[in-house]
């Protein structure tokens, strides 16, 4: 029987027996002295010399924060080159089919016409929800690839995962997942999905919540058969030098990005509370996105309206099930309030859209002015360190809980940070890029120390804490952490582990963890963990240690003083 997860089958013939053009550098991994095999100039100006076809060191990035092999991978000129190279690989010109679910992204049905590939519209529901057995019933004999978009350009809205399998089931072809807009949703991405499901590729990029629009880079994550030969078809050099290197630059601190995500997120609920309450407007469509699908009673005159006023949004009134429909990008706070100005009834009456519009007596600027309320003062920070060896990024805030963001390229050590959130009950962001191809050393090292100043910092002058401790049994395994937040340094480990590693990380290097991070943090330390089985034991104190940071962080009184009869800590 053939086997359906061999994608040498899917291929074109033509590309299944391609020899690839093989760069001058492919030939040479190591650093030499001169280079005279690319015919380059040899004198520096910055870009003299080629950049790595491979884009090693990004991918590299990448990996860590997606949590994938960087074999994984496949970087494109934007991901509309990736949309590109599906129909290259895998659909003969003039003899093939692919499926796309309407209304979706233009690029995919013009990719396919300038591949020759017919187009096959599945329309989703009323609602945009995914219909997969209606899907599934448009496949013909010569369909080779199915399209899906989630979030979906341009409702915005998600596809259920559970439809999404369902084809990846039913279909025997290709199915590309297009997750372009996956940073700004709570959802998880379909990326766990690749090891069993060979013939899914996702696609990502970093124009949207990354912010690097400008420097078209698209990532294609699939089986590493796929991303080898969308390696082998691409141009050689298909990311300029100057673009890797930004990129690298700008993702070496993940966490502003992913602040600004969550600001355009938080936006996104702003702007469409507003919308939703002017009379113009009939309908805003839920979004998973960092923009919003908005149906509008006359759309021309939403549209001109808000081109007067200096702002362009996307007619989308042309794309199936969306007639009288705009499709506004999130923008800025202030960007956001204008739009409402602009088209709130009240604004438009007294003519003020185009100037600078007095948005504080329309309901429309009373809906805009909701959300924006300054909160109490949470105690928060932020650190960057970037060494030779690594580069790690904190954020935290004691008091409010989030959902751990943790990638340092090391599976175990993001596991145990995130008990760290969880348990602590706090928000914990930690990104580290570390040499790792050295060893752990450095990664685990530095995260502590980061993670150190972090907390202390967030601690501020430590009005109204708790200071102590914690004990907790995990499984067979038992952990006591005792942590004074009260200035004084001490550090004392009593952990026996039996392997020499857990996990991909050294054992030796949690001592070393904790004692960087009790130095940094400027507190007293004791932890005491026994037990058969490292994993447990090691769990086993960092949520002991999470725990005890809990209770020792929290304000137990508003106002209460400094807990210390010396007034200070
Ligand atoms: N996929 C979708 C769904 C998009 O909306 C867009 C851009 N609008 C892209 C892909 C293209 O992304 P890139 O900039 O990486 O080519």
């Amino acid at each position: 029987m053939e086997d359906k997860n061999n994608i040498r089958r899917l291929l074109r013939d033509n590309i299944a027996s391609l020899a690839p053009y093989s760069t001058a550098r492919d030939d040479c991994r190591v650093q030499m002295d001169i280079y005279l095999d690319a015919n380059e100039n040899p004198y520096p100006n910055g870009v003299n010399r080629y950049p790595s076809p491979h884009q090693t060191r990004l991918k590299e990035m990448l990996s860590v924060l997606k949590k994938i092999p960087s074999e994984n991978i496949f970087l494109g000129n934007g991901s509309d080159e990736a949309i590109d190279l599906v129909f290259r690989l895998f659909c003969p010109p003039g003899r093939s089919s692919m499926v796309q679910a309407v209304p979706t992204y233009g690029m995919y049905s013009v990719a396919a016409a300038i591949n020759d590939v017919r187009v096959i519209d599945a329309p989703l529901r009323e609602n945009f929800s995914l219909d997969a057995d209606s899907l599934l019933s448009k496949v013909e004999h010569d369909t080779k690839v199915i399209f899906l978009c989630s979030p979906n350009n341009p409702s915005g809205n998600l596809l259920d995962r559970d439809g999404i399998i369902r084809i990846l089931d039913n279909f025997d072809g290709i199915t590309v997942v297009d997750e372009a807009y996956i940073d700004f949703t709570e959802e998880e991405s379909m990326v766990s999905l690749i090891g069993r499901y060979p013939r899914l590729i996702v696609l990502q990029t970093l124009s949207k919540a990354w912010g690097m629009a400008g420097l078209r880079i698209g990532l294609a994550i699939s089986d590493k058969f796929t991303v080898e030969v969308m390696s082998r078809v691409k141009y050689p050099y298909n990311i300029s030098l100057l673009n890797q290197a930004k990129a690298e630059e700008l993702m070496r601190d993940p966490l502003s990005a992913y602040e600004k995500a969550e600001e355009i997120k938080s936006e996104r609920e702003r702007l469409a509370t507003g919308l939703a309450v002017i009379d113009s407007v009939v309908k805003v469509y839920p979004s998973d996105a960092n923009f919003l699908l908005v149906q509008f009673k006359d759309k021309d005159m939403a549209f001109d309206r808000l081109m007067q006023a200096g702002i362009i949004v996307r007619d989308r009134s042309s794309a199936y099930m969306c007639a009288g429909c705009l499709r506004i990008t999130v923008g800025t706070p202030e960007e956001n309030d204008r739009v409402l100005a602009v088209l709130s009834d009240k604004c438009a009456s007294s003519g003020c859209a185009g100037s600078d519009a007095d948005s504080s007596d329309g309901k429309a600027s009373d809906a805009a002015m909701a959300g924006r309320q300054a909160g109490a003062a949470e105690r928060c920070a932020s650190c960057f360190r970037r060494t030779g060896e690594t580069a790690v990024s904190v954020r935290v805030n004691l008091d409010k809980f989030r959902k751990p963001r943790i990638a340092t390229g090391l599976a175990f050590l993001n596991h145990m940070l995130e008990q760290i959130g969880w348990h602590g009950g706090i928000t914990l962001d930690v990104i580290c890029f570390g040499d790792l191809a050295t060893d752990d050393h450095h990664s685990v090292e530095d995260v502590a120390i980061v993670l150190g100043d972090c907390l202390k910092e967030a601690l501020g002058n430590k009005a109204g804490i708790g200071r102590y401790g914690f004990s907790l049994p995990m499984d067979e395994a038992e952990a006591t952490v005792l942590l004074d937040l009260g200035g004084r340094i001490d550090f004392l480990w009593d952990v026996t582990l039996h392997e020499p590693k857990i996990g991909d990380v050294s054992a030796q290097m949690f001592r070393h963890f904790f004692k960087s991070l009790s130095e940094h943090l400027c507190c007293n330390l004791h932890i005491k963990a026994a037990g058969d089985n490292d994993h447990h034991i090691m769990e086993g104190v960092f949520k002991a240690f999470a725990r005890a940071l809990r209770m020792a962080v929290r304000q137990e009184h508003g106002a209460s003083p400094v807990p210390s009869s010396k007034g200070a800590l």
